[in-house]
């Protein structure tokens, strides 16, 4: 048994992962641009980003909201949402029609899904698996005081 992350609350099985090494695997994927990694990139960067916030200015976790809310909340097309925010980098998150960024959920809060839930990142569930981590991502953000 391992320490949690103290950000996220991840605890993984091998003692020696850690949320940040996950994460440089997954981003290997990506910028492999190989499906259904690389299309999914934005997404799996703005949820490791807010769960993982330190470090991170006010604009950088605003932008990472947008786009998780306007792909699980709206529905919102991922890849043309990326295209325009690239586009319109300085917009606020209501100008994208998404509410304000919430306050950060406070420290040691236990997200009920963390990338030690996404394994090695297999392709065959990836996708859903990345919904689930987003999702309760936006859940415990929006559930924050
Ligand atoms: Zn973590």
């Amino acid at each position: 048994m391992t320490n949690p992350c103290p950000q996220c609350g991840a605890v993984f099985a091998d003692p020696a992962s850690t949320c940040e090494e996950q994460f440089d695997k997954l981003l290997a994927l990506d910028h492999s641009r190989v499906q259904p990694w690389g299309s999914r990139h934005g997404l799996a960067f703005s949820t490791f980003a807010l769960q993982h916030p330190d470090g991170r200015t006010a604009a950088q976790l605003a932008a990472c909201w947008v786009m998780l809310y306007r792909v699980w909340i709206e529905g919102d097309n991922r890849a043309k949402l990326a295209a325009s925010m690239r586009s319109q980098q300085n917009l606020s998150p209501e100008e994208w029609g998404v509410p304000s960024l919430p306050k950060a959920p406070p420290a040691l809060t236990r997200y009920a899904v963390t990338i030690a839930d996404l394994g090695e990142f297999d392709s065959e569930t990836y996708a859903v698996k990345l919904e689930e981590w987003g999702r309760a991502t936006l859940a415990a953000w929006m559930a924050a005081p």
